[in-house]
């Protein structure tokens, strides 16, 4: 790799080629989450993201060529703009926090540790929940405090990947057996009880995939 497809280059060079591959494990797992969003959802899911996947790669060489907190900006109004739902607006928040917390600071692994860290409280607030509500904070909240974990002992890249991969499947995994209380899959009470949240299973597919691009 040259240093300007380095993941932590100054541009976002990597941008393109990170949504394709988060494109792809969502289509490759459109059944498996098709089902748990008809079970405990409104069967939208699938179709929010893609509509703000899509919109994202339409901006992809545009975007390519900003710097990462600009970037991160960008994706988030996208992603406002274009996606319908909770999730819309909650990764939304998520990125346009994310660029806030990054912009004029050099990025370093403590710099995105800090504004994902940042961008996660801010979907807190958004979405007025908590870990255990059975939503994808349950996968984004362990995966920042973990972030923050590894950039303080400053992990190389590919421990830093498998980590982060194995705390958003436990995330994932933990939301099976929580009753929903935030969200369309509250209304069905202890009925949630025994499959993931849609949300956080596509949360953790998009972790697993942005770290498997990087480290491939
Ligand atoms: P909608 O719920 O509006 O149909 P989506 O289907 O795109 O939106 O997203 C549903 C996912 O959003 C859920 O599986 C859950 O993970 C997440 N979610 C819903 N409400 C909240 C909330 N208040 N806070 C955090 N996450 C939420
Ligand atoms: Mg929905």
């Amino acid at each position: 790799m040259s240093s300007a497809d380095q993941p932590n280059s100054h541009t976002a060079a990597l941008l393109p080629e990170l949504l394709r591959a988060v494109a792809v494990a969502l289509e490759e797992n459109a059944e498996a989450v098709a089902e748990l969003d008809r079970a405990i959802g409104d069967g939208d899911h699938l179709v929010n993201l893609r509509r703000g996947i899509d919109a994202l790669r339409a901006r992809g060489d545009e975007l390519a060529g900003m710097d990462w907190p600009s970037a991160w900006q960008q994706i988030g109004m996208t992603l406002m703009t274009t996606v319908g739902g909770a999730s819309g607006s909650l990764y939304g928040t998520l990125f346009v926090t994310m660029g806030k917390t990054a912009r004029g600071r050099e990025l370093t692994l403590e710099t995105l540790a800090d504004s994902f860290g940042a961008g996660v409280e801010a979907v807190k607030r958004r979405g007025r929940v908590e870990p255990g509500e059975k939503t994808l904070v349950d996968v984004l909240d362990p995966v920042a405090k973990a972030l923050v974990r590894l950039a303080q002992v400053e992990a190389p890249l590919p421990r830093l990947v498998e980590e982060l991969g194995q705390v958003a499947e436990a995330g994932m995994e933990s939301t099976r057996d929580l009753v929903a209380t935030k969200g369309r899959a509250s209304f069905l009470g202890e009925r949630s009880r025994g499959w993931i949240d849609p949300g956080a299973k596509t949360a953790q597919l998009m972790i697993a995939a942005v770290g498997q691009a990087l480290v491939a």
